[in-house]
C-alpha cells in the first residue's frame, strides 16, 4: 500500500460525521486520501456551492498532509489517472445504496480495468446518517451538531434560519 492514491468522491452536500468517519478509516490504510468534489450540478438539489462543499472539508483537513481536498468536474477515472491513483473508497449505508454503488463501480471497472473501488462499511452510529436527512432536519430546527462538524452546522444554520 505504500505509494497507493485513494480518492473518495462524492458530493459532500455537506460533508457529515459519516464520511468523515470513511475519511479518517482510510486515512489509516492508504498513505494519501484525496477527497475529491463533484463539481457537477447533475444532483439538482444541491444546497451548497462546490466552494462551500470544499471550503468545509479544507477547514477540518488543513492540518493532515496525508489528507487533500480537491474538485473533480467530468469522469472520475479521468481524474483518477491524472492523480495517479488506483483506488476509489466507496461508503455503504445500506442495502439501499448497494444498487447504485454496485452499479458506479461495474462502470467504472469497464472504463478502467486497473483501478479497484473499495467499499467501506458505515460504522453503525452513522448508518442512518445523510447529508439530505441532516438538511431535513436543519430545516425544521431539529438539533445536527452531534451529526454534522461545527463550521457545517453553522453554515446550514445560517442557510435556512439566517
Ligand atoms: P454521492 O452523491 O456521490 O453518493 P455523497 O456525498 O452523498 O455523494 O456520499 C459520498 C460517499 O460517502 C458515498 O459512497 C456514500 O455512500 C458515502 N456516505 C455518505 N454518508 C455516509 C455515512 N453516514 N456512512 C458511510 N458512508 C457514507
Amino acid at each position: 500500500m505504500e505509494n497507493r492514491i485513494a480518492v473518495y468522491p462524492g458530493n459532500f452536500d455537506p460533508v457529515t460525521n459519516g464520511h468523515i468517519d470513511i475519511i479518517e478509516r482510510a486515512a489509516r490504510i492508504f498513505p494519501k486520501v484525496v477527497v475529491a468534489v463533484a463539481a457537477s450540478r447533475e444532483k439538482r438539489s444541491l444546497l451548497f456551492s462546490l466552494e462551500e462543499r470544499v471550503s468545509f472539508l479544507k477547514d477540518l483537513y488543513q492540518e493532515h498532509t496525508c489528507v487533500e481536498i480537491t474538485s473533480f468536474n467530468g469522469l472520475l477515472i479521468d481524474f483518477m489517472k491524472q492523480h495517479n491513483a488506483q483506488v476509489i473508497i466507496r461508503g455503504l449505508r445500506a442495502v439501499s445504496d448497494f444498487e447504485m454503488e454496485f452499479q458506479f463501480a461495474l462502470m467504472n471497472q469497464q472504463l478502467a480495468g486497473d483501478i479497484e473501488t473499495l467499499f467501506m462499511m458505515s460504522r453503525s452510529t452513522y448508518s442512518y446518517l445523510s447529508s439530505s436527512a441532516v438538511k431535513q432536519v436543519i430545516r425544521f430546527k431539529g438539533n445536527v451538531s452531534n451529526l454534522v462538524p461545527a463550521c457545517v452546522e453553522n453554515a446550514l444554520w445560517a442557510k435556512f434560519h439566517g
